[in-house]
């Protein structure tokens, strides 16, 4: 007789049902797993009779056939242990489980030798699967209670060890552990109060932060752009419930959870090394694993030293920036991740770093300088809509004790200009993203604005992308204001948002 125990699979972030059905039958004594199954799933073999063994159940030798269906998708991951076990356990007769539990109970987790159940990935992706497959509840690793317990209506079975999932499977009886409430982390070791000086630069970012949009900043090697960009995180609102989900749902698969990082509550900040491959920071490889800027999902990439980046890397940057998310193709498969990010660039002015700073500390010529800049293509340049120069503090900013700005404060102007967004919009559209279309309908400009603008685009050359920037920013910072209309004070603060020295 066959045993089906259901578990779920996931291929990129596309989840599907999966049957595990485990035969036991006489003959020469064997243990196969069939339906495409990755390494890990071959290796569990061992793993899963030791653990029942060390469960307590003696296990004769027999021939053991399990069946991952449906057996034309690869299936990848530890946590098809527990199904598998349950099934082999039902198919030698040590357990009676009952039969509405097997039915309705979605199984994942991976097996220790001693039997114990432990922490596996794509713990969301199968909640998220039960719920919409109409299963009552699933069963799961106490280690991922957190992160399955963050989809609520169904019943979450949380299990230390085999054992425990017997005693649920046999009497329907399981622990009720306490889930810890979801409380925001709030990275409490950076804030903007520590930054002295460099209110242009604190501008920008609480700029984009209010309106999701994307900035460069060029300055001199130590003047403290990595020290800033960090900051944003603290400035961003925090994540809404859903938001939770999808980013969760993201470092599950991947494997980026942690006993210390249950669920991803704070929006992330990742920031890739200028030497790392396109597929590290796009995504894809041979089965569709994630990238940094789907990491960077919901929160901010940060790309220090920019144009160090491989210029595969910064073209494939374009779509993202323009969609908000990948398309990941490869010979054997299409796949679709989320990359809705803010994005910060940073880099020197110059290859000696030192352009933007008084007197004659450049070595570099003219030529060296501007062909520098060159290496960031124009697609990149033209999806960033601030642009700002930061130079080295003077010893009065130094040691100046001028006001400065908690986080906190800052964050609560950002939630309010988000707000008024999310009324002009209807969801939760930012000024960053918005249209042509939109532009003409929230960006009415009265004659006075129109005619600095006019100058504006005579003067610096403005390109009508340039110019469409320019309006986009001057919305959130109309909105930061708690305006209604675009002030010619916005114009002037967003055209203040660019590199005069390199024209972008
Ligand atoms: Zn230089």
């Amino acid at each position: 007789m066959i045993t089906k125990v259901k578990s779920s699979g996931y291929f990129g972030i596309e989840s599907f049902s999966v049957d595990v059905e485990v035969d036991i039958s006489k003959g020469l004594p064997a243990f196969n797993i069939v339906g495409l199954g990755d390494t890990a799933i071959n290796e569990s073999r061992e793993r899963i009779k030791a653990g029942i063994r060390n469960s307590g159940y003696k296990l004769e030798p027999k021939r053991i056939t399990v069946n991952l269906t449906p057996a034309n998708i690869k299936k990848v991951g530890t946590h098809f242990d527990l199904p598998t076990a349950v099934g082999i356990m039902e198919g030698y007769g040590l357990i009676k489980s009952r039969k509405e539990i097997l039915e309705n109970y979605i199984f994942m987790g991976e097996v220790s030798l001693a039997g114990e159940v432990k922490r596996t990935q794509g713990i969301v992706n199968g909640a998220i699967l039960a719920k919409e497959n109409n299963c009552r509840g699933i069963v799961i690793p106490y280690d991922n209670l957190r992160e399955g317990s963050l989809i609520k209506g169904i019943e979450i079975v949380a299990v230390k060890n085999l054992k425990e999932a017997v005693e649920f499977l046999e009497n329907g009886n399981y622990k009720k552990y306490d889930v810890p409430e979801e409380k925001e982390i709030f990275n409490e070791e950076i804030d903007f109060y520590d930054v002295k000086g460099q209110e242009k630069a604190k501008r920008a970012l609480e700029i984009c932060a209010a309106g999701g949009h994307n900035l460069l900043m060029a300055g001199t090697p130590g003047s403290g752009k990595t020290m800033l960009a960090k900051r944003i995180t603290t400035i961003l609102p925090p994540m809404t419930d859903e938001e939770k989900i999808e980013v969760t749902k993201l470092y599950s698969i991947s494997g980026k959870l942690s006993e210390t990082n249950p669920v991803i509550n704070k929006r992330p900040f990742r920031s890739p090394h200028h030497t790392s491959s396109s597929t590290a920071v796009i995504g894809g490889g041979k089965t569709p694993s994630l990238g940094e800027i789907s990491l960077a999902d919901k929160g901010v990439l940060f790309l220090d030293e920019i144009v160090e980046f491989k210029k595969d890397v910064l073209e494939a940057l374009r779509e993202p920036l323009e969609e908000r998310k990948v398309s990941v193709t490869r010979a054997v498969y299409k796949a679709e991740f989320p990359a809705d990010f803010i994005f910060i660039g940073a880099c020197n002015p110059c290859k000696c770093g030192y352009a933007f700073e008084d007197g004659d500390l450049c070595t570099c010529s003219a030529g060296e300088i501007s062909r520098y800049m060159k290496k960031l293509s124009g697609p990149i340049l033209d999806r960033i809509d601030l642009k700002i120069e930061i130079k080295r503090l003077t010893e009065d900013e130094l040691t100046g004790d001028m006001p400065r700005e908690t986080s906190e404060e800052i964050r609560k102007r950002v939630i309010r200009a988000r707000e008024i967004q999310k009324k002009r919009f209807g969801c939760e559209k930012l000024n960053g993203h918005m249209t042509r279309k939109d532009l003409e309908k929230f960006c009415r400009l009265d004659e006075e604005t129109k005619a600095i603008m006019k100058t504006a685009v005579k003067n610096l050359n403005l390109s009508a992308r340039s110019f469409d920037r320019v309006l986009k920013a001057a919305r959130t910072i109309s909105d930061l204001a708690g305006s209604r209309d675009i002030k010619k004070i916005h114009i002037m603060e967003a055209l203040s948002y660019r590199i005069s020295e390199f024209n972008i």
